[in-house]
C-alpha cells in the first residue's frame, strides 16, 4: 500500500511507520538537492530563482525541497514559481495556482498559446515534444529576462540527465549529456537542476506521499520519443538486474578522464611523448580495461 500524505495533513503521530519513510525520502532529497548546489555553485547570495513549475511530479518536488532549503541556507535567495500555460486542450487552469496560493508561494503564469503553434507546424502522429520545448524555453527564458530572475531552476532529475547521456552517445555519436548547471547560448541566463543527484524512483514516492496535485503532461496527444523510450527500456532492464547501475553511470557523469577517450580536441594526444606528464604516467589501463584484458 502506497504511503499518502497530503500537504495540508499534519504529519502522522509519532509511532505510525508512514512519518518514518516520508521523513526519510525527504531528507535524503533536501540532503542531494543541498549537494548539488553546493557542488556547482547553484545558487548564490541574492539570487533570484524562477523554478519552473509544469505540474508534473519533479518540477513539485523540486519547489517543495527548495522552498524546504531556503529558511537554512547560508545564502538568502528569492523563489518564485512560474507556470507556462500552453493552452492544451483540458489543461486544468485553476490547480497551479490554488496549490501555490495554498502554500503562500510568490508565483506568476504566463499564458502562451505554443500547443495551436505545435499542432499546426507538426504533421499528426509525430512527436510535438523537440518543438514544444523549444517554444517552451524560449517563453520562459524571455520572462527571466523580463523580471530579473538569476537562475533558472528545471526539475530534470539523475535519470533524465543518464539518459540524454545515452541519448547523444546511440544517436547523435556524442558524449555529452544534460548538466547541472549551465548558460544559455545567448550568455543572457544561467539554468540550474538542482535534482540533478535526485532519483526519479525517490521523486515519484515522495510527490505520491505529498499529494502534489499533478497534471498529466499527456493532455497534448503528443507520441512519446521512441529514442528515449527505447533509452528508457534499457535503463530499466539494466537496473533490474543490476540495482544501482544507474547511480553508478550517473557518477560516472562526473568522473571523466579525458586522457582516456578519444577526442584530440579534450586531450593532446599529439604531444604525449616520454615525459613525465601526469596523463603520460597513467598508463589507462582503468579497471574497466583490466577487466576486458582479463576476458580477451
Ligand atoms: S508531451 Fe506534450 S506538452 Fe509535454 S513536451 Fe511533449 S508536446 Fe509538449
Amino acid at each position: 500500500m502506497s504511503t499518502v500524505l497530503p500537504l495540508h495533513e499534519p504529519l502522522p503521530r509519532a509511532r505510525d511507520p508512514r512519518r518514518g519513510a516520508v521523513h526519510a525520502l525527504g531528507k535524503r532529497l533536501r540532503h542531494q538537492v543541498g549537494r548539488a548546489i553546493a557542488d556547482f555553485g547553484m545558487i548564490e547570495d541574492g539570487d533570484k530563482v524562477m523554478v519552473c513549475l509544469s505540474g508534473g511530479k519533479d518540477s513539485y518536488t523540486l519547489l517543495d525541497i527548495l522552498l524546504q532549503l531556503q529558511p537554512k541556507a547560508p545564502v538568502a535567495f528569492s523563489i518564485t514559481a512560474v507556470n507556462l500555460d500552453q493552452k492544451q486542450p483540458g489543461f486544468p487552469a485553476h490547480v497551479l495556482p490554488d496549490y501555490l496560493k495554498s502554500r503562500g508561494v510568490d508565483f506568476h503564469i504566463i499564458e502562451q498559446d505554443t500547443y495551436s503553434v505545435v499542432s499546426r507546424v507538426i504533421p499528426e502522429g509525430k512527436t510535438m515534444c523537440s518543438l514544444c520545448s523549444r517554444l517552451r524555453r524560449g517563453a520562459l527564458y524571455h520572462h527571466a529576462q523580463q523580471h530579473g530572475f538569476t537562475k533558472i531552476a528545471l526539475g530534470h532529475h539523475r535519470d533524465d540527465l543518464v539518459a540524454t547521456f545515452f541519448l547523444n552517445m546511440f544517436f547523435h555519436a556524442k558524449l555529452g549529456g544534460m548538466p547541472p548547471k549551465l548558460r544559455s547560448d545567448d550568455g543572457q541566463h544561467v539554468v540550474i537542476r538542482p535534482l540533478a543527484y535526485a532519483a526519479e524512483a525517490d521523486i515519484a514516492a515522495y510527490a505520491q506521499a505529498r499529494a502534489f496535485p499533478i497534471i498529466p503532461c499527456t493532455l497534448c496527444g503528443s507520441q512519446e520519443n521512441l529514442q528515449r523510450k527505447q533509452v528508457q527500456k534499457m535503463l530499466d532492464a539494466w537496473e533490474r538486474e543490476t540495482p544501482g547501475r544507474i547511480e553508478t553511470i550517473a557518477r560516472s557523469l562526473g568522473n571523466v578522464r579525458p586522457s582516456q577517450l578519444s577526442d584530440p580536441a579534450l586531450f593532446d594526444f599529439a604531444a604525449l611523448g616520454t615525459g613525465a606528464s601526469p596523463a603520460a604516467v597513467d598508463d589507462g589501463l582503468s579497471d574497466a580495461q583490466d577487466t576486458a584484458m582479463r576476458e580477451a
